[in-house]
């Protein structure tokens, strides 16, 4: 067992440490009050060949292992929490549905452009009634000759209203349950009846657009069906088990923001006569801190390490994910502790880091659903 870092992980890591801490970081406070897509820092990172960094090269990808995936957006989300979900859900799941389920000629026209930073990638699962219970969902494609013709509508998609490809799940056979739900690549430019509701505005996550799209009648042509039909199902849960261990990552880079603080801070701020970081009770809240980070760094790397290897990953990417959000929102929650009253002000970017942690517990599977998985993994 070797838990050292190759050389060449160790230069992404580093690479991406200094576009976060140059790049990134300075424009995280703005980002959070715009809440505008940042777009310049999308096209940085394409740049840097950070939009595509667990893809073969051969398609437009930067062929990275997933441990410096994970590391790489890790780093990204040390920067800014809500850059760290446009990558994310651009990578971990737009990019692996089609990487995964898309046949040569889709992976050369869709996925291509958005390993390359070209296009911008979104999945599109949840609706209004079908969050955690995805069978639920209303949305249909009814095979019309050599098209699908799509309605209905979804709910919550990250960079749903900047994306130029959308992976898209809606019923083709609405009487047989989840193995009705077929996926499907959707270009929002191309295909008339793609509408974009509008955005949410949220706790926090700022600068990702979280878009309810609707489609009426939208037509799209057959050779944009994923795979088989009624496989979109098995699509979805295989992309969102990867999609964990990159979530595993935005949290351990939320809670690594929050701890570097909470310590310059603690060294710098005085009170009786002496740095609060002299106190016990802030040193162990430190320790408690780093101890969490570090034990779920290691979830994380042993599911990334269990999907490298082509074993089962399950409930290894469940239980990184469900102990990664929720270190990051205790992580984050003791580093506004630790700056006292300016902890709850927008004068220290604390109450950022809580606000983009809670987060983690929510999407890619709620704690109380993945607990459910974990679970049902051990009772099986
Ligand atoms: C900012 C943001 C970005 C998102 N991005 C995307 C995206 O890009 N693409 C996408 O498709 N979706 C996205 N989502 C949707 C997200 O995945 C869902 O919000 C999530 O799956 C929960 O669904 P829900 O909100 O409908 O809550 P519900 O499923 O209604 O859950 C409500 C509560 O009930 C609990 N609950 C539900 N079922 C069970 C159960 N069986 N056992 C125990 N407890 C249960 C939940 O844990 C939760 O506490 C995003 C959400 C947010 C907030």
């Amino acid at each position: 067992m070797d838990f050292s870092l190759s050389a060449e992980q160790k230069q992404i890591r580093d690479m991406v440490a200094e576009f976060a801490d140059e790049e990134i970081k300075p424009r995280a406070d703005e980002i959070d009050e715009t809440d505008e897509f940042p777009q310049d820092l999308v096209d940085e990172m394409a740049d840097l060949g950070l939009m595509g960094m667990p893809f073969p090269e051969e398609y437009g990808g930067a062929g990275l292992d997933y441990h410096s995936y994970a590391i790489g957006l890790e780093e990204i989300s040390r920067g800014s929490g809500g850059l760290g979900t446009v990558v994310a859900a651009h990578t971990s799941l737009a990019g692996n549905m089609l990487y995964e389920f898309g046949d040569e000629d889709q992976k050369q026209e869709y996925l291509t452009p958005l390993n390359r930073g070209e296009d911008v990638g979104a999945f599109a699962l949840s609706e209004a009634g079908a969050g955690s219970d995805v069978p639920a969902m209303d949305t249909t494609a009814e095979r019309d000759g050599d098209e699908y013709v799509v309605n209905g509508g979804k709910l919550w998609i990250s960079n749903g209203s900047v994306a130029d490809t959308v992976t898209l799940f809606a019923k083709t056979d609405p009487e047989a349950g989840s193995k009705g739900i077929s996926s499907f690549v959707v270009r929002p430019e191309e295909d008339d009846g793609f509408h974009v509701e509008g955005t949410e505005d949220k706790l926090g996550d700022k600068g990702c657009p979280t878009a309810e799209l609707r489609f009426d009648d939208m037509r799209i042509p057959e050779d944009r069906l994923l795979g088989e039909e009624g496989r979109g199902f098995v699509h979805a849960l295989k992309t969102l088990n990867g999609g964990r261990i990159t979530i595993a990552a935005r949290s351990i880079g939320l809670a690594r923001a929050a701890l570097e603080d909470a310590l310059e801070y603690s060294q710098d701020r005085e009170q009786f006569d002496q740095p609060i970081s002299e106190f016990q009770t802030i040193q162990h809240k430190l320790a408690d801190m780093d101890t969490k980070v570090q034990a779920a760094k290691m979830l994380m790397h042993r599911a990334a390490d269990r999907k490298m290897r082509g074993e089962d990953y399950i409930k290894q990417a469940a239980q990184a994910k469900l102990y990664a959000s929720e270190v990051s929102r205790e992580v984050a929650n003791e580093g506004i502790q630790i700056h006292g009253g300016y902890g709850y002000t927008k004068d220290f970017p604390a109450e950022r880091y809580y606000r983009d942690a809670k987060l983690n517990e929510i999407y890619e599977g709620t704690s109380e659903v993945l607990r459910n998985t974990i679970a049902n993994e051990l009772l099986e």
